[in-house]
């Protein structure tokens, strides 16, 4: 019992310091700056991150999201991917108990972790974390995680094959399908099947509601600026207008100038120029606000990216290698029973 509890403490720990050291990855494998030795640094003001302002998840609640130096917004999913390393780190104690398997899959979901933020970030899943879950792929060869050598071999090759055909034919990313060659090879076959269904279900429920958010948005875009081009045009008819009230006034004015209605008319020019004054600056108002429209637009091209690239999968590979890692033997189990085998 009590052994039990330090190894909980210690998992929490060293989950939530791998944690961050995993946002340094996160951060700098993209970049090619893994090996550099530069400590961390506020991305904003460029100030160092001290030690005492490094503690995982901690040092976020303290500093209220803000870098100490600058006051910069730090982004919330630092503290999330420590608490979410951490968690799965108490989670594998609590399910693999203390054995080589807690270990291999201590570092399998920390490498996950990475490998979707990275993908997710630059749609890249890098060769490292792959060649990384190979490793351990080769490790567990030894009859450690119940996986016989031969669903290994089958599992390797059974989904990545008809995957790089695909890929071959520009429908998937070549790091999805070395990481599912990956997987399969750690897994087995059973679990690399299952992992390739709940990946692709996920992965196209997730897309069909994407689309439709991002075709809502699009039109709801459409209406907006529908709307404001006819208020801009209003505008532009009311100058008119008032142009031509001044106008007749003025040439009322040169018509009267002797008459004792001069007065009156004067009156009504002031009020008409303070009206059309109003108009003008109705006018810039909307002028800015419709170059303003055009730099968003610009902004978004710059953003644009290639179709069909518009939502990275390996995401859903990751979350579907997880729910295997925990459910994995239970839907199987579940599934050869219904099967009556
Ligand atoms: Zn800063």
């Amino acid at each position: 019992m009590g052994l039990n509890v330090l190894f909980y403490i210690l998992s929490a720990l060293t989950g939530l310091a791998i944690g961050s050291f995993l946002n340094v990855v996160i951060y700098r494998l993209p970049k090619g700056q893994f090996f550099s030795k530069a400590r961390s640094f506020c991305p904003n003001c460029g100030a160092q991150i001290k030690a005492y302002d490094n503690i995982p998840v901690l040092s976020y609640i303290i500093l209220r999201g803000k870098c100490r130096n600058c006051k910069a917004h730090i982004s919330l999913r630092y503290p999330v991917i420590e608490l979410l390393n951490c968690i799965l780190w108490i989670v594998n104690f609590a399910v693999f108990g203390i054995s080589w398997m807690t270990l291999i899959y201590d570092i399998l979901v920390s490498v996950l972790i990475v490998i979707a933020m990275i993908d997710f970030d630059t749609f890249e899943i890098p060769d490292s974390s792959n060649i990384t879950i190979l490793l351990l792929g080769l490790i567990t060869f030894f009859p450690i995680s119940g996986v016989s050598w031969q669903s290994k071999l089958i599992g390797c090759v059974c989904i990545s094959i008809p995957m790089l055909i695909i890929a071959l034919f520009g429908g998937m990313g070549l790091g999805d399908v070395k990481l599912y060659f990956v997987l399969g090879l750690l897994f087995g076959w059973q679990k690399i099947l299952l992992i390739f269904l709940i990946s692709v279900i996920v992965g196209g429920i997730f897309s069909v509601i994407y689309m439709i958010i991002q075709k809502k948005k699009a039109q709801d875009d459409e209406e907006n600026s529908d709307s404001e081009n006819s208020l801009s045009d209003e505008i532009v008819e009311d100058e008119k207008s008032s142009e031509e009230k001044i106008n007749s006034i003025n040439i009322d004015d040169s018509e009267n100038q002797t008459s004792e209605n001069n007065f009156v008319n004067d009156q009504e020019a002031k009020d008409i120029k303070s009206e059309s004054c109003q108009e003008e600056e109705r006018d810039t108002i909307a002028n800015e606000s419709q170059s303003e429209k055009e730099n968003s637009d610009e902004d978004e091209d710059e953003d644009d990216i290639p179709k069909g690239k518009a939502i990275p999968f390996g995401p859903f590979i990751v979350l579907a290698s997880i729910i295997t890692i925990y459910f994995g033997d239970l839907i199987i189990n579940a599934y050869t029973k219904l099967l009556g085998f």
